[in-house]
């Protein structure tokens, strides 16, 4: 008898997912379909990554229209997706270059690389240490993993890049202490812990830090990766604290589905990198960023502000319900501790038609950031029903 598909990735494929017995077929907006034609609202679009659901017409024309001219050229030669992408991301945000990755994981490596020459070239070469907060997610290569505030991702894969050290998200005064006795180059932290369980870092805390970076000419960087690209109701997370980074990392829903990642630098750093410091073979691909330049086009001021306006009633509408103990995160970001394990409610609501994800012990909804009111709040209907039975 011929296998079936999940037999076969099951044989085949390396084991380091534990996939729900679900096939994605196809899929248009928030709507995923299966193998037999069964039809789910995607409350986690590949990880906030299908920034416009499945198969959005636009960002699919200009994903097409790219593909007929230019799929991939070396970064010895110059293409406009690139070019005109980062200039956007720069008038967006004011800062001033971009390097283009494939993933979160390059993203924060580029940050990471940029700290380290900056506070090496201007305090001295034992300026190396990098600070992150306990419960972050920063990537799986060797060095995003030391840079991971979670002991779990660690174990067996040591040693890991040496140079990280972590502190407590709200503890002001750990901070201090760290940066003036590890000589620290930078902080890279996430203003919403995605991985972590949608934890939201204290606004006062990420204030203070940022005043306390720029006073010490430490690097401030935030890891927007999964906050990034409107998901939170703003372009990027950090916009709702008023604080001026000196690098942004991001990938995950910039690219609306395919590989891209990005590291945004400030005025202070932006010359850091020079020719031969870094490189990608495949970064800033011409159909990842035509795909990008549609998206972040369409991330504007109105349609962040449904994206908020969404958010704030679906958040309204798991405030108080039965077995939901609380709602983290912001925009179309959340984080709901549940009475029972996330995972039993996951299960539940693929039954059910809506796909969700998990977050430590939370049940995290990412879900495509031009969902229909209607279709959200339907999908939190089912959620709700889950949670309560
Ligand atoms: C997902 C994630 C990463 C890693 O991104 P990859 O594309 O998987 O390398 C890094 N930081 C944060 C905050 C993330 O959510």
């Amino acid at each position: 008898m011929d296998k079936t598909l999940q037999e076969i990735d099951h044989e085949y494929v390396a084991n380091t997912y534990g996939r729900f017995p679900v096939e994605i077929v196809s899929g248009k907006g928030a709507i995923a379909r299966d193998e037999a034609g069964k039809e789910y609202i995607d409350m986690g679009a590949g990880i906030g990554v299908t920034s416009f659901g499945y198969c959005d017409d636009v960002w699919k024309a200009a994903v097409i229209d790219q593909l007929g001219k230019v799929q991939h050229t070396s970064n010895l030669y110059y293409t406009e997706p690139c070019a005109l992408l980062a200039q956007k991301l720069c008038r967006k945000t004011g800062l001033k270059k971009v390097f283009f990755g494939n993933s979160g994981a390059e993203a924060n490596e580029c940050a990471i690389k940029v700290a380290r020459k900056y506070a090496a070239e201007k305090k001295g070469p034992d300026h190396y240490t990098i600070l992150t907060l306990w419960n972050s997610f920063h990537g799986r290569t060797l060095t995003t993993l030391a840079a991971t505030g979670q002991d779990h991702y660690h174990e067996l894969f040591q040693p890991l890049t040496p140079g990280f050290h972590m502190v407590h998200a709200g503890d002001f005064e750990e901070f201090r202490k760290a940066c003036e006795e590890l000589k620290a180059a930078g902080i890279l932290m996430e203003c919403i812990q995605g991985e972590g369980g949608v934890c939201d870092v204290p606004a006062d805390y990420i204030k203070a830090v940022a005043a306390y970076c720029k006073e010490h000419d430490i690097v401030l960087m935030i890891d927007e990766v999964q906050t990034g690209n409107g998901r939170t109701g703003k372009l990027y997370a950090y916009m709702h604290y008023g604080i001026e980074p000196d690098v942004v990392s991001t990938a995950k829903g910039i690219g609306g589905g395919l590989p891209l990642g990005a590291c945004l630098m400030g005025e202070k750093v932006q010359h850091v990198l020079g020719a031969g410091d870094h490189g990608s073979t495949f970064g800033g691909n011409p159909i990842a960023c035509a795909g990008a330049i549609s998206i972040l086009d369409r991330l504007d001021d109105k349609f962040l502000a449904e994206v908020e306006a969404k958010g704030a009633k679906a958040r309204a509408a798991f405030t108080g319900a039965e077995g939901i103990e609380d709602v983290s995160g912001k925009g179309l970001m959340f984080g709901l501790k549940t009475a029972k394990p996330a995972g039993d409610v996951v299960k539940a609501c693929i039954g059910k038609g809506v796909l969700c994800l998990t977050a430590k012990d939370r049940v995290r909804l990412l879900p495509p950031l031009n969902i229909p009111e209607e279709v959200l709040m339907k999908a939190v209907a089912i959620i709700k029903e889950a949670c309560a039975e």
